[in-house]
């Protein structure tokens, strides 16, 4: 049966209302109490001796609470030090499967991936490809398809590998990974899901998923910052070129004494996300329901993208013509409650998100897109204060603009 899910905000936050759940959550009770338990394991999990072998128990028992999450086996969990870590070790013309090591050449990747991925691993730029998505937000396979044909007709002996995430970061919109798959995997290809903001929210089976390696990361789910995995379909996928090499830890694939104790939250956290998933995720959606029917009422013009799409639960991203995310954002953190914008600011200045680009989102739309990105302890109040500051915010510019027309 489902247990509880006691995700908690902790007290430094409980004064304020913490909606950025996809940049990252509070620790999980259960994963602070198990790094807490490993903070006194003293041993190297690469020796022999009790203490060592105290520390490979944590190491192991969390392996198989990952694997777990994602319904794989525990011996194809290599453990990194978060998402982009994970991204970064698939993302090689090494990877390989079975007695096959010829290299990759091709990297297709799609338009709306994470900046950790869209760095392209270690595949030379001149050899990665986008592969469009269409203005829903969802991957065009079509154009997919066609470039896996063209690829194949033209150019022999082509092997790409093809980097589609499970759940966009900022909209949330769920994407066809096993429909992917299938045109991958009959290309000759292999697939490569970023599953970071999916896993512990919606079910992320490898082997519904298809997923020939999937990479996941603690602190989206309730565990502590840098810790993360990618996790391998098969034990036949070898990823042939580790990042670091070193002792052989993690059979090989990513040298380094293991962080002990952040792979212990990460294994307590990614047990207890997947004990609560299916309540979590009904509860997390009917308050999302809630929180964009409110915003409609104050800004009917409101645009929520992927809307009537499959989404992850707690995610909502919408913009309201007239209405600066910038502006938004600092309205409402004054108000104490905490969102994100789907924009980036480097070197001062702020540039749309390139998600909502390749979504062909008119740029003076792009520039109002807010993320709310709820967890499991959001609750009702938490929606009614921002909806409260947001009446406040658009109150308050119809006030500006009325002032200023006068
Ligand atoms: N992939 C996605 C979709 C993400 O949202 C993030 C973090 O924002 C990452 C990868 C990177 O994960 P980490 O912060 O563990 O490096």
């Amino acid at each position: 049966m489902a247990e509880p899910d006691r995700h908690e905000v902790d007290a430094t936050m409980s004064e304020r209302v913490y909606l950025d759940w996809n940049a990252t959550t509070p620790l999980r009770p259960e994963a602070r109490a198990a790094m807490a338990a490993a903070f006194d394991c003293a041993g190297n999990p690469s020796s022999v001796h009790a203490e060592g072998r105290a520390a490979r128990y944590l190491v192991e028992q969390a392996r198989e609470r990952v694997a777990g999450l994602l319904g794989a086996e525990p011996r194809n969990v290599i453990f990194t030090s978060g998402g982009t870590e994970a991204n970064a070790l698939a993302l090689s013309p090494q990877l390989a499967v079975g007695g096959d090591k010829g290299p990759r050449d091709r990297l297709l990747i799609s338009a709306i991936e994470h900046p950790s991925v869209r760095a392209g691993g270690r595949f030379a730029g001149a050899s990665i490809e986008d592969v469009p998505v269409l203005s829903s937000g969802v991957i065009d396979l079509a154009a997919l398809q066609a470039r896996l044909d063209v690829l194949r007709a033209t150019e022999t002996g082509v092997r790409p590998l093809v980097a589609l995430m499970h759940a966009n970061n900022e909209t949330g919109v769920v994407q066809p990974v096993a429909e992917a798959a299938a045109l991958v995997h009959a290309a000759g290809g292999l697939l490569h899901v970023d599953a970071v903001q999916s896993a512990g929210k919606i079910p992320c089976d490898i082997e519904r998923l298809q997923a020939d390696t999937v990479a996941i990361s603690a602190h989206k789910l309730g565990g502590p910052k840098g810790a993360g995995a990618l996790v391998k379909r098969s034990e036949a996928i070898h990823v042939g070129d580790p990042l670091f090499k070193g002792g052989g830890q993690e059979r090989g694939s990513r040298g380094g004494t293991e962080n002990v104790i952040g792979i212990a939250g990460f294994g307590a956290a990614a047990e207890a996300a997947g004990n609560a998933l299916a309540p979590t995720a009904l509860r997390m959606a009917a308050l999302r329901d809630r929180l964009e029917a409110m915003l409609r009422d104050i800004s009917p013009d409101a645009v929520i993208f992927g809307e009537g799409l499959e989404r992850l639960p707690n995610t909502t991203m919408f913009a309201v013509p007239g209405i600066k995310a910038e502006t938004a954002l600092i309205a409402l953190d004054l108000a104490g409650v905490a969102v994100s914008s789907g924009s980036a600011c480097s070197s001062g200045k702020v540039a749309g998100s390139p998600v909502l680009a390749a979504m062909n989102v008119p740029a003076a739309l792009a520039i109002g897109a807010v993320r709310v990105s709820l967890g499991p302890a959001s609750t009702d109040r938490d929606v009614d204060v921002l909806i409260s500051a947001w009446r406040n915010l658009v109150a308050g510019l119809s006030k500006g603009r009325r002032e200023v027309a006068a």
